[in-house]
């Protein structure tokens, strides 16, 4: 195996498909819960109530409690209290990617008891993936922490996902999407295109960018309708599933890089901040396929984004204000000597991304209206 390569596999247990949530009793009576603690948010507890009657009308005693609102080690505590005070053996979180990273960190603090994702929402690999992004409890991002357990079960009803907002599963397939083009480079290299571990991370990549470019049309369109269809759970798993398979088979090497440090920079602009996540990231796939002068693949990608409507430049990001030395400070941010993106086998600096971005943005004004 490559050196310095750990890999951490996902959820023990993973299921997804319509009525799932009828099996939860069951699963864990064979687990030997009897107290449990359900940590939820408000819509999405709402929506997922229903649901749970299989579970509520079984054997065990059942805490609730309302999710704080951000994934931060205050609240974790708070978790792990409950937790202790109601002798909880497992903690079920019900809602969004920042309520399934506090139940998992909760769950090992306390003593790596059982934790039981069910995601209301498809915009991340969080059910997923054994590692919790922790912010302030002002919402400041801190820093990614890895826990020493992964999910006991991961249960995925397509019906609870079918109805969360459009902008919200566009802005996941838009994250998902970058798996391939920031891990590409790294993971053809010659020294990791043969690496059992590397070779799977790499193929998992290679599914999210095929599956959205080939189904999203028709997810989008089942999402609208509210009707659930092969292609809308197709992609469901290809968000919250596959996608975390690409960093937790190929740990560093199939990391974030230059997409993610275009969308951090670019945080740093107010008028950026009512794009979601995957938006922003959207753009940094295009500067990074400027960067790599791969002008046919943003030619590809064009008709995919302007049918998302995702954002291929600063004037779509509401950025056109920036000058010479606005777009000089993205650069600079995204390329500071901590960047991932320095992992690239190629050399990154502020000189060449400046240009990167100046590039893309003459050709996205260039291209003759759709
Ligand atoms: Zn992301």
């Amino acid at each position: 195996m490559t050196a310095e390569l750990i890999v951490r596999t996902g959820p023990q247990e993973y299921e997804c498909r319509e009525g799932v949530l009828s099996t939860l009793p069951k699963r864990l009576e064979e687990r030997f819960v009897k107290n449990i603690l359900i940590v939820h948010g408000t819509v999405s507890w709402q929506k997922a109530r229903p649901y749970l009657e299989d579970l509520y009308g079984a054997d065990f005693a059942i805490t609730e409690a309302a999710f704080s609102g951000e994934c931060s080690y205050e609240e974790v505590e708070r978790i792990v209290g409950l937790a202790a005070q109601h002798e909880s053996d497992a903690i079920i979180g019900v809602g969004g990617g920042k309520i399934m990273d506090a139940v998992k960190y909760a769950a090992a603090k306390a003593g790596c008891i059982l934790n039981v994702m069910i995601p209301t929402l498809a915009s991340n690999c969080a059910p997923w993936t054994p590692l919790s992004v922790m912010y302030s409890e002002d919402g400041v991002f801190i820093r990614y922490d890895f826990l020493p357990q992964q999910a006991s079960l991961l249960l995925l009803e397509p019906r609870l996902i079918i109805d969360s907002p459009k902008d919200f599963f566009v802005a996941g397939l838009a994250d998902t999407l970058a798996k391939w083009y920031e891990s590409d480079e790294i993971l053809s290299l010659p020294e990791n295109a043969q690496q059992p571990m590397l070779m799977m991370a790499r193929q998992a990549a290679f599914i999210c960018r095929q599956s959205i470019l080939d189904h999203a049309e028709l997810a989008i369109a089942s999402l609208e309708a509210g009707e659930v269809t092969e292609a809308f759970v197709k992609l469901t798993e290809v968000i919250t599933s596959i996608s975390g398979m690409v960093g937790g088979m190929g740990d560093a090497f199939a990391r974030t890089t230059i997409a993610h440090e275009i969308h951090d920079a670019i945080t740093n602009f107010p008028e950026s901040h009512h794009f979601l996540h995957g938006h922003k990231v959207a753009y940094g796939i295009m500067v990074q396929l400027a960067y790599e002068k791969k002008w046919a693949e943003i030619d590809n990608l064009i008709p995919f984004y302007e049918h998302l409507g995702l954002p291929k430049s600063l004037h779509d990001l509401h950025l056109d204000r920036l000058d010479a030395d606005g777009i000089m400070e993205i650069a600079r941010l995204s390329t500071k000597p901590e960047a991932p993106a320095h992992g690239l086998p190629y050399l990154v600096t502020a000189d060449l991304m400046d240009g990167a971005i100046q590039a893309l943005e003459e050709y996205m004004a260039s291209l003759p209206e759709l």
